[in-house]
């Protein structure tokens, strides 16, 4: 990579809002349109929310979020949690899949998936989620 960044944080909804904004100064010196941008933060925006939600949902727990940026222009995020962990990663990637309340609609993963050009998606069940985005 040409240049790297790593924030960590707690579990707080009001981080949500805090990954997106980092995400997008760090993008910034690609000069992306302001559509890109958007994708971005919509991207960081539901993989960190999947983390409050799911990862830890009844404890606060540290979530982990680095950016790079590589020589192509190409930029990857990787989000990471040591929360509850991911049975089935292959079902919970399906479009409309949930376990979380009526407010969820289980289209997190499409989204990061549409938004982004990659989308990996590691899961130890007890220990963590890592998901990896790139554009
Ligand atoms: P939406 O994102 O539309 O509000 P959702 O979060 O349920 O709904 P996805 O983001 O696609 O939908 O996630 C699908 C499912 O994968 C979740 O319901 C949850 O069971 C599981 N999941 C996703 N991220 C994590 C994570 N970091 N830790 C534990 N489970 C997760
Ligand atoms: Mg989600």
């Amino acid at each position: 990579a040409i240049n790297e960044a790593a924030v960590t944080f707690l579990s707080r909804s009001s981080n949500e809002g805090f990954a997106r904004t980092t995400a997008a100064c760090f993008a910034a010196q690609l000069d992306p349109t302001l559509d890109e941008v958007n994708d971005i933060k919509t991207a960081v925006s539901e993989a960190v929310t999947n983390c409050i939600v799911h990862a830890y949902p009844d404890t606060l727990g540290r979530i982990s979020m680095k950016l790079r940026l590589f020589e192509d222009n190409s930029l990857e995020i990787v989000v990471k949690d040591w929360g509850v962990g991911i049975a089935d990663v292959e079902q919970a990637r399906t479009p409309l899949f949930t376990t979380g309340s009526e407010e969820r609609s289980g289209m997190g993963f499409t989204i990061m998936e549409s938004f982004m050009d990659t989308l990996k998606v590691r899961s130890v069940p007890e220990r963590g989620t890592t998901v990896t985005m790139r554009r």
